[in-house]
């Protein structure tokens, strides 16, 4: 199978109803027609085999997860997803592999009205690359710089449960067989927040993704809006959704590690989010409407740096770090 062979039998769909797409896969471009009014929001992800996944993870998930996570920043902005495209290098033409992958990637493409309209491919060590395009009304993006003292601070779903998969993947942890399937559902296939970011336009003064744990991803928001927060662990430590697993099992676990898969695990896209207390109701509406739950974790203050309680309202120190791929 030759590279216009796997092109045209992987990733190329008929037109059929696609708003924005002038024209698809084919051509030199794609052309892409905006709805009058509106602007573009622009993102793009790398997964590389052996630093984002594992060499032999299920294809179809891979597909799943390399769109995911640029829908997650589209769903930090508040866009609409309007299309993609896949710059794509592979060690080989791999007729089953690019089954599965190509048909997990289009059916959360499918999901969200979000067609593949081009790309690029090449062979190489396995490296997908995906740029995604969305649409939001002129300065209703939500942007990391928006947060404001006394707002209060919220994340959606749930945490720290994909950095649990990944420890034990990695040999270090031992999970129970239901519990490491739930947990590698969420590492592999995890949910865009797509319909909770759209609800949040004029709700939320700053939203972000949370990909790199909770505490750094809430860190780059801080920064950007000059601000400071105060976050309980009171609220944070239900947020892992394995604990309530390991408890009705009445299983023995690490409560130090738990805190910190959910704490500064990685890999959870889930969106956190700022709106004024004034907003309450206005956020619970949001939630409700995009079926995500969202849960208030802390609040912002006007003095910088990110100060972490415990249950009493106790001070507890600065411990964890988030993801660096250079530090
Ligand atoms: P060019 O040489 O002009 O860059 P290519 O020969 O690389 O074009 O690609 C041919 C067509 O196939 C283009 O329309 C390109 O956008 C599309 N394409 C290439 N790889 C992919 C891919 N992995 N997914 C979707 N479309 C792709
Ligand atoms: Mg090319």
């Amino acid at each position: 199978m030759g590279e216009f062979d796997l092109i045209r039998r992987y990733f190329t769909r008929p037109p059929g109803h696609a708003p924005h797409v002038v024209l698809g896969v084919g051509d030199d471009c794609a052309l892409l027609q905006p709805t009058p009014g509106m602007q573009w929001a622009v993102s793009s992800d790398m997964l590389v085999e052996g630093r984002h996944f594992f060499a032999g993870t299920d294809a179809a998930r891979l597909g799943h997860k390399a769109l995911a996570v640029n829908l997650s920043d589209l769903a930090a902005c508040g866009a609409r997803p309007a299309g993609f495209t896949l710059a794509l290098a592979l060690p080989q033409a791999d007729e089953a592999w690019l089954d599965a992958f190509s048909r997990g990637l289009l059916q959360l493409a499918d999901l969200h009205g979000c067609p593949l309209v081009g790309g690029d491919t090449t062979r190489g060590p396995l490296n997908i690359c995906i740029t995604v395009f969305g649409e939001v009304p002129p300065g209703q993006a939500l942007l990391r710089s928006g947060a404001r003292p006394g707002d209060d601070i919220y994340v959606s779903g749930t945490l720290g449960d994909a950095r649990l998969a990944l420890s034990a993947l990695q040999g270090q942890t031992a999970l129970p067989a239901a519990l490491l399937h739930a947990a590698q559902l969420r590492l592999e296939q995890p949910t865009p927040r797509v319909a909770l970011g759209m609800a949040l336009r004029g709700v939320a003064s700053a939203a972000l993704d949370v990909s790199d744990g909770l505490l750094g991803d809430l860190g780059h928001l801080l920064e950007a809006s000059r601000v400071g927060a105060r976050v309980n662990t009171k609220n944070t430590i239900h947020l892992i959704a394995a604990r309530a697993y390991l408890e009705n099992a009445g299983a023995d676990f690490d409560d130090e590690f738990l805190q910190q898969c959910t704490l500064a695990g990685g890999d959870d896209y889930e969106l956190v989010f700022t709106a004024p207390a004034t907003a309450r109701d206005a956020v619970a509406r949001a939630s409700q409407a995009s079926a995500t739950p969202v849960t208030r974790i802390g609040q912002i203050e006007a003095a910088p740096g990110l100060r972490l309680v415990g249950p009493q309202g106790e001070a507890l120190a600065p411990r964890y770090a988030s993801f660096d791929h250079f530090a």
